[in-house]
């Protein structure tokens, strides 16, 4: 039985809204259907190993804990980064996450660097906090539309460059910088989002495709009972208003 091993990015410092619950929902959902799980985590300092893990993961966090990992994640664990991507490996990024696989995070008089692996930059413009359930929709698979929706807080405004996918659009809520209409950002498996809820368990859909393509399955996954899925995802959507 194939095995999904994730590696977690600063599991302590990029946690804000209990993203690591987003581990918890693969880890329940590949121990269901018989398949393997593991996860280790990559905190400040630690070498990264770009085959060591199928899916590398990092949540949101406080501008002051992101600091810390920015510098981190461009002078420690940049190169690795960019080839997991380049091998197709799947990359998660949520919120604080999410701004700094970008170019970098500007604070005011401060800006952080980003790993560069999607162009896109991030500012801390004036003005309030984007807050409240938000609704996307996103096409993972051509064709196939699909609602991801999830709960936003975010101080920063994320632009994207010229070209860039973004992941969604929006139905309900502010996405990227709340002017453009447009949610997170994809370049292949690599994927930014600002949905915390956590993500994951509000669409376990998602966590599925995510499975399927870090494990690149041919087939599909076992279907399994989701019906408490299916709720928390109808609440998620209906707190969004979509
Ligand atoms: N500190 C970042 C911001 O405020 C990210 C916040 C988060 O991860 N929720 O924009």
């Amino acid at each position: 039985m194939p095995e999904l091993r994730v590696c977690a990015l600063y599991p302590d410092l990029m946690n804000i809204y209990a993203d690591r619950g987003n581990l918890l929902l693969l880890e329940r959902r590949c121990c269901w259907r018989g398949l393997g799980f593991s996860v280790t985590a990559s905190g400040l300092g630690d070498p990264l190993e770009p085959d060591a893990a199928d899916l590398f993961y990092i949540g949101g966090g406080q501008d002051r804990d992101q600091r810390l990992c920015a510098f981190d994640l461009a002078e420690v664990k940049r190169d690795a980064l960019h080839a997991v991507a380049e091998r197709g490996g799947v990359i998660l990024a949520v919120c604080g996450g999410y701004q700094l696989l970008g170019h970098s995070y500007e604070l005011g008089d401060e800006k952080l660097p980003g790993v560069g692996l999607i162009d896109l930059h991030t500012v801390r413009a004036e003005g309030p906090r984007l807050i409240g359930n938000v609704a996307i929709e996103v096409e993972l698979d051509p064709g196939e539309r699909r609602v991801l929706a999830g709960f936003e807080n975010h101080g920063g405004r994320t632009h994207l460059g010229p070209g860039v996918t973004p992941l969604g659009r929006v139905l309900r809520g502010h996405g990227n910088n709340g002017s453009d209409g447009f949610e997170g950002a994809r370049a292949g498996n690599v994927i930014g989002t600002y949905l915390h809820g956590p993500l994951l368990p509000k669409n376990a859909w998602f966590a599925d495709w995510l499975i399927r393509t870090a494990l690149d399955l041919d087939e599909p996954l076992a279907p399994l009972d989701d019906e408490f899925e299916a709720a928390a995802h109808r609440d998620a959507r209906h707190a969004a208003g979509v």
